[in-house]
């Protein structure tokens, strides 16, 4: 039964790559490095890859009797936004790659769901989806500057990390002002059972 078409990727988008340079037996190496251009929307709300900021690639692609194997190393740089005391965080990342992509008509072609298997589509393959997946799987959805940030101050919103250790404020609640301007003596008082009885004595 004839497949439907699939959509054809376009050899000069970065992450496609053409391996009709890699020898078709099985254990045929090439290494692939390359710096391209990160794609739009790669990472999460709090933190991402800047769009066309450099994604490093460092890959070997191996040819197996189903297809093609990319293992190796994606590297970058992340922007973000700390959680708690909303900082800017910048920093790099490094995630590994290890996909499968099989050819047209293959046994694992034939076995496996696209989602699961990535699929050549004739010399080219496309390797957005699988770094997409490995560097999103590693962001963390609540970034933070340091694991130890202490947030902002909830009363003031200054950053604590900034602030003395002793950083507090005093709130006087119009409606606790009173019992503040009663001596500890009176409080004290009003508080023992000695106090009462001696009242019901009276
Ligand atoms: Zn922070
Ligand atoms: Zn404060």
């Amino acid at each position: 039964m004839p497949k439907p078409p699939q959509n054809h990727l376009d050899p000069r988008q970065p992450l496609v790559v053409d391996t009709t340079k890699l020898p078709r037996q099985p254990g045929a190496t090439r290494a692939l490095t390359r710096v391209v251009p990160a794609p739009a929307d790669l990472g999460l709300e709090l933190i991402a890859v800047p769009p066309g900021s450099d994604l490093e690639l460092d890959l070997t692609l191996t040819s197996v009797s189903e297809g093609v194997y990319v293992s190796g190393h994606v590297r970058g740089s992340l922007t973000g936004e700390c959680g708690r005391c909303l900082d800017e965080i910048s920093e790099s990342f490094e995630v590994p790659i290890a996909e499968l992509y099989a050819y047209a008509d293959s046994t694992t072609e034939e076995t496996t769901d696209e989602d699961e298997v990535g699929r050549m589509q004739g010399d080219l393959l496309d390797l957005e989806p699988a770094v997409r997946d490995a560097v999103v799987l590693t962001l963390p959805t609540n970034p933070v500057c340091r694991p130890d940030c202490p947030g902002l101050c909830p009363d003031c919103g200054a950053r604590l990390a900034d602030l003395p250790a002793d950083h507090s404020h005093e709130v006087v609640d119009p409606r606790w002002a009173a019992l503040r301007n009663l001596s500890n003596t009176e409080l004290s008082e009003a508080a023992s059972p000695q106090f009462k009885q001696d009242r019901i004595e009276e």
